[in-house]
């Protein structure tokens, strides 16, 4: 993308805006959170309706001139309820992280207890993280895995502790978890305890939407939070679906305003618009499902090295590899040098990790942003083979770096899809 007037208006930040662009061109984007989105979206995100405030719901608004913001918001959320066959969208959260926040303050009262995914198991930060301000309101409590080594969750534990705690929410969700959940097992365990069964689908949400992972909804969910930006492909962004009751989505709307958000960032809501259109069209449903062909040949290159994956494998766009025990290097040192070679991913906690949080034994990587630019199955499992000749050898970095370059140049970051 070129900056014209802000080359001409302000060099300082011009240098960093074309520094990232090369960076995105360049590079291998394998952080499975990350993803590139289309020139309308971005387009969007640039229009003049950045100008405006549109305080309120459509038709509802606290000022005048919203003709076109509400017709863009109805278009957002009509979308959005398409996509995941929801009865109610608020498409008005600034981020993953509002969308939880409003979502728990809208089902609880101060001191109530939710039941999530233990956080070294693959939870988020916002499933109850001791350094969130969450945890002085609300008693967050876990389930975890019952078997590392396949993923099954333990969901005769989670019934038991359930019972015993009566929590309000039962959650789940996950940010680096590459299993499916059992959808059904969490609704009747909600049931049994009268919580509202709540998953955040943040990192599965293009997964789901375009029908390569099944839908919570489809199993009884009551709400899914989510963000827009991961495999979704849409501007950085959260969103709260309902799926049936109007009760709930009521409190859904005041929670997020005016509970804790303003004015709605209308520029980032026409972009959802547009990217959920996308996300609407066949084609999408071909890129979620390349994305989880291109994990599995990933996943098979490190099975045929003997690495050790979280849960053995993956279903869905991300892989959690025990660097640590599988390269006899920590997650830390294994980010900074794939980095050096060209492909960006994180280090990351693995389940039960005897090393520290800020040097682990795992990194995660995964294939959303990389099937957006067109990687096949070939390819992603050379994209596997370049990151084990890196692990092992690791003085090799300048030829990985070249190979790394060659094959980002020969898949230019698309414009639009479809
Ligand atoms: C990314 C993520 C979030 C937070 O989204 P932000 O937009 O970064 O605030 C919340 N929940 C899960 C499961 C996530 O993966």
């Amino acid at each position: 993308m070129e900056f014209p007037f802000i080359e001409k208006e302000d060099q300082e930040v011009y240098a960093s805006l074309a520094g990232e662009e090369k960076r995105q061109a360049e590079g291998l984007e394998l952080i499975p959170s990350e993803n590139y989105v289309s020139r309308a979206v971005k387009e969007a995100m640039a229009s003049s309706l950045t100008n405006k405030y549109a305080e309120g719901y459509p038709g509802k608004r606290y000022y005048g001139g919203q003709e076109f913001t509400d017709n863009v918001e109805i278009l957002a959320i009509e979308r959005a309820k398409k996509l995941f066959g929801a009865a109610y969208a608020n498409v008005q959260p600034l981020g993953g992280a509002n969308a939880n926040i409003a979502m728990y303050f809208a089902l609880l009262q101060p001191g109530d207890t939710i039941l999530g995914m233990d956080l070294s198991h693959g939870g988020h930060l916002t499933h109850g993280h001791p350094v969130t301000y969450l945890t002085k309101v609300f008693n967050f409590i876990r389930y975890k895995m019952k078997d590392v080594e396949t993923g099954e969750i333990d969901y005769d534990d989670m019934l038991r502790v359930a019972k015993e705690s009566k929590p309000k929410i039962i959650l789940a969700g996950f940010s680096a978890y590459p299993r499916e959940l059992d959808y059904a097992k969490f609704v009747s365990i909600a049931r049994e305890v009268g919580a509202v069964a709540v998953m955040d689908i943040a990192h599965i949400a293009g997964l789901i939407a375009g029908g390569a992972a099944k839908n919570p909804f489809d199993y009884g969910f009551d709400v899914m939070t989510t963000t827009t930006h991961k495999t979704l492909r849409g501007p950085r962004g959260g969103m709260i679906l309902t799926h049936d009751s109007e009760e709930i989505a009521k409190k859904m709307d005041k929670a997020v305003f005016p509970g804790f958000q303003g004015g709605p960032h209308m520029h980032q809501i026409a972009a959802k618009a547009i990217a959920f259109g996308e996300a609407l069209h066949p084609s999408f449903k071909t890129y979620a499902k390349q994305i989880i062909s291109n994990t599995h040949a990933m996943a098979g290159v490190f099975k045929a090295q003997g690495a050790r994956m979280i849960t053995g494998g993956s279903d869905n766009h991300l892989i959690l590899l025990d660097a640590w025990t599988s390269f006899g290097i920590s997650g830390g040192e294994a980010e900074t040098l794939l980095d050096h070679a060209g492909i960006t991913l994180n280090k990351n906690a693995i389940a039960d990790d005897t090393r520290k949080p800020m040097d682990p034994s795992g990194i995660r990587f995964g294939t959303p942003a990389m099937t957006t630019r067109g990687f096949n199955e070939a390819e992603s499992a050379q994209v596997a083979s370049i990151m084990i000749d890196v692990l092992t050898k690791r003085t090799d970095v300048a030829t990985a770096k070249e190979e790394v370059k060659k094959l980002a140049l020969a898949h230019p970051i698309p414009e639009s899809f479809g």
